[in-house]
């Protein structure tokens, strides 16, 4: 039997990654590019065009090639096939499948990027025997994407997992980027990570506190240096603030997991993303350490994934050779 081989592209705000690969989750090759918002909307899907026909050479022409599976970043208009006002471009609908379905001729299909993530799991990571999975990154922003009895969970929009947007703290002090207030990843995420130290530093007084380099820091240039990296890094060499304020993020992050665990009952709980896959300690371990407080029903295994800053790519070549269970 000839080997299956499908196209695979992780679109996001910055850097647009394309992967030619196989159907048992081989990366045969794999290109990136800053991704180019200065030529329209329709610049987009000429990018990748231009970076396909870059990966696809002669022997392994466009023939043997199944179809296309784009993971991107929402939010998803799927029956119209493209990003419907997406937070990272400055247009109103950004054409992705009909546009690449027209220069090949091959099925293309387009999944929110942790959705992609989540098939990658599923199919070529951890998720293999399992069928009430969730995948969940931690990164610039907190997204999931979500297996139920085998089912991927996709919705009127292809949104159905938008667990970022989970509140998880009724008094709304921090708004999100999506203009709510309360949300999870207002405090969590790589955006929200700032702020919420920020709030934390104000409400409980902690400028006057000696003896700490993250108050330091924040005393000599305010809080325009404090990022997710910078308040990790302290916390690693020992700040007892910046060990506080990760505490602190990892109780929130124990509410939000507990809220996916009670509503979608996994056995297996996958974590990607950047300030996860830089700080897995920090990170998870706080997480099982507080989730029993909060979750009803019975813990999951929580995981690294081991697909790595890959996860999205190999999820969308999982949805070229798995399409039937994106219904
Ligand atoms: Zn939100």
């Amino acid at each position: 039997m000839t080997e299956k081989l499908a196209i695979g592209v992780d679109l996001g705000g910055t850097n647009v990654r394309v992967a030619l690969g196989n159907s048992n989750g081989r990366i045969l090759k794999k290109i990136y590019e800053k991704t180019d918002k200065s030529k329209g909307p329709k610049g987009i899907s000429k990018q990748i065009i231009r970076m396909i026909n870059s990966l696809v050479s002669e022997e392994t022409s466009i023939k043997k090639i199944e179809g296309i599976g784009i993971g991107s970043a929402g939010p998803l208009d799927i029956k119209k096939g493209g990003l419907m006002k997406p937070t990272n471009f400055p247009f109103d609908f950004v054409p992705l499948v009909k546009p690449l379905e027209e220069e090949y001729g091959l099925p293309t299909y387009l999944l929110n990027d942790c959705v992609a993530a989540a098939m990658g799991e599923k199919h070529f990571g951890l998720g293999r025997n399992h069928d009430n999975l969730v995948y969940i990154t931690i990164s610039t922003g907190i997204g999931g994407g979500v297996y139920v009895d085998g089912h991927l969970l996709i919705g009127k929009d292809g949104n159905a997992h938008e667990i970022g947007h989970f509140t998880i703290d009724f008094e709304g002090r921090l708004i999100c980027g999506c203009g709510r207030r309360g949300h999870w990843e207002a405090y969590c995420s790589g955006n929200g990570i700032p702020n919420y130290s920020r709030l934390i530093i104000e409400e409980e007084g902690l400028m006057k506190i000696e003896g700490s380099n993250l108050i330091e820091e924040v005393r000599r240039n305010g809080y325009a240096g404090i990022t997710a990296k910078t308040i990790y890094n302290y916390a690693k060499a020992g700040d007892k603030i910046a060990e506080l304020i990760v505490e602190r993020i990892g109780v929130l992050n124990a509410i939000g997991f507990a809220c996916v665990v009670d509503a979608y009952d996994p056995t297996l709980i996958t974590v990607g993303g950047s300030i996860a896959l830089n700080n897995p300690n920090l990170v998870v371990n706080p997480i099982k350490q507080h989730i029993g407080e909060h979750a009803r029903n019975r813990i999951p295994e929580i995981k690294l994934t081991p697909l790595r800053g890959d996860a999205v790519l190999y999820g969308a070549l999982a949805s070229v050779f798995h399409q039937k269970e994106m219904g």
